[in-house]
């Protein structure tokens, strides 16, 4: 490692060239529990032209290469393969244009999500996808997650905001895929290939993001139930009644007493289920979608249902979602977030299989999320030291994994496969889509020498 880290240093400089031990530690994890592996350096690029050069000498001497952002990935995506060289582009963080007649906005990989969003924001402008991890993830890590948030019910996600994009290839091309049009059918939507790749198939440098106008309002709604079914019957009752809430989440029981544990916002520690509903828009159909909305789940059963009153008590009410996973992960030593998904009709089925496959296998889930869009986050909070506990623990998960692709679901509605979900991507998506997704790999990187052992071996 000594030759590569000289080598590089003479690109990058040694401020920007990582490979004392201490540095290294840190960068061998991601936000995925019990995952670690050692990098052979870490590199801090600044602009394309040093990425070329480095995919180029990475290239030429077989040298693994594991792109990173900040790390927060729930995958194992960006956990080093043994020795390889970690690019991380947090350093790559200019924003480079924000064009108000087309929409849109230019931004390199290493901006963080939340900067992108108070840009647009600050503009009169909307940049939808907004996972909860917005704060300190990159937007280059989005891409190559294709991440989902909050709102991706009413707005889509990540995929459906990137007009173009940047990517560095395996043998060191630089190539931009997309422009400015709202409509490009020229050839192959190659862009698209690359979003949510998982650093795969290329290192994206780049993006030129689609905005939106802002809607002039919100309203904020907060629903208790004593039933699950109840909250997930309210879930179907809305979307039949062709409304689409840019926010319809929820938090089960064991979730609601340790984010009331930990953010204190006043939520009912009898309630089983907890819907959080959004509307956003025009006053007028945001004013009647609210009633609506409150209408249908006092229908079916809802014990309260809570309007925000003021600005900051929605933001209250958003927070007790926001903040779930870091209460579920005070709890116990370690905390194996999943994020299986189902079709929308099949919520309550999911829930109720979650349940009770955690009570079989002796294990304590939590489970909140997406659901508006059929995206569950069971959370394991478990010990990673206790063997014969994560032995359960793969257990349940992996029956939870098979009945949401029973149920016509996937095994990742937004954290991607990397590591963590690799054993079970053959059983979800069949053998000719592994196939062909190999080929996609063996033509764009040839030697094998991005992120490799990722998504599949
Ligand atoms: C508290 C918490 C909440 C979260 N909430 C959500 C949520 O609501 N929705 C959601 O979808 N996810 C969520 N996540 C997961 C995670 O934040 C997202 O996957 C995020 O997009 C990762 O961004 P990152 O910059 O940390 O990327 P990293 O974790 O560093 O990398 C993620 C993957 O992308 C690849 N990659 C990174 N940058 C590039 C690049 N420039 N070019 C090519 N490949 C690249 C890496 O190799 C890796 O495979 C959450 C995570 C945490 C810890």
């Amino acid at each position: 490692m000594e030759k590569v880290a000289a080598d590089l240093t003479r690109i990058l400089g040694p401020e920007r060239l990582l490979w004392e031990q201490e540095h290294l530690a840190t960068y061998g994890f991601d936000g995925t529990a019990a995952l670690y592996a050692e990098a052979g350096c870490v590199a801090l690029p600044k602009t394309t032209d040093e990425v070329t050069q480095i995919m180029r000498y990475a290239a030429q001497n077989k040298i693994p290469v594991v792109a990173r952002g900040s790390g927060t990935g729930l995958s194992g995506g960006s956990v080093p393969v043994h020795g390889c060289i970690v690019l991380c582009l947090v350093q790559m963080d200019r924003v480079l244009e924000l064009d108000q007649k087309n929409l849109t906005m230019h931004v390199e990989s290493g901006v963080l999500t939340q900067k992108v969003a108070e840009l647009a924001d600050a503009a009169g402008l909307l940049y939808p996808p907004d996972p909860s991890s917005m704060k300190i993830s990159t937007i280059g890590g989005n891409v190559a997650e294709n991440s989902g948030g909050l709102r991706g019910l009413k707005y889509g996600v990540t995929r459906d905001y990137v007009m173009g994009l940047e990517v560095v290839l395996a043998n060191g091309e630089a190539v931009f895929f997309g422009n400015k049009c709202v409509k490009d059918v020229a050839g192959y939507s190659m862009k698209d290939v690359f979003i949510g790749s998982e650093g795969t198939l290329g290192i994206i440098t780049r993006m030129l993001l689609r905005l939106v106008p802002k809607p002039r309002t919100k309203k904020t709604l907060l629903a208790t139930f004593s039933q699950m079914d109840a909250a997930a019957e309210t879930v179907s009752a809305i979307i039949a009644a062709k409304i689409i809430p840019c926010t319809l989440e929820f938090l089960d029981r064991i979730t609601i007493k340790c984010v009331e544990e930990y953010a204190h916002v006043g939520l009912p520690l009898d309630a089983e289920a907890i819907l959080l509903m959004e509307t956003d828009g025009h006053p007028g159909v945001v004013e009647e979608e609210a009633q609506q909305m409150a209408e249908i789940a006092r229908n079916h059963g809802a014990m309260a249902v809570q309007l925000a009153q003021s600005a900051e008590e929605a933001v209250q009410f958003a927070t007790a979602r926001r903040v779930a996973f870091s209460a579920l992960a005070r709890v116990s030593p370690t905390t194996i977030l999943e994020d299986a998904t189902v079709p929308r009709s099949e919520l309550a089925n999911m829930v109720r299989f979650i349940q009770q496959t955690a009570a079989k296998y002796e294990v304590t889930v939590g489970t909140f999320g997406h659901m508006g869009d059929g995206n569950l986050h069971p959370t394991f909070l478990t010990n990673e030291k206790n063997e014969a506990e994560m032995e359960r623990v793969e257990k349940a998960m992996g029956e939870i994994f098979d009945q949401a692709v029973r149920l016509g679901g996937t095994i990742t509605g937004e954290h991607g496969v990397g590591l963590a979900k690799k054993p079970f991507l053959p059983r979800a998506i069949g053998d000719s889509s592994l196939g062909l997704m190999r080929q996609l790999k063996r033509t764009l990187d040839p030697d094998n020498i991005l992120n490799p052992g990722k998504i599949f071996d």
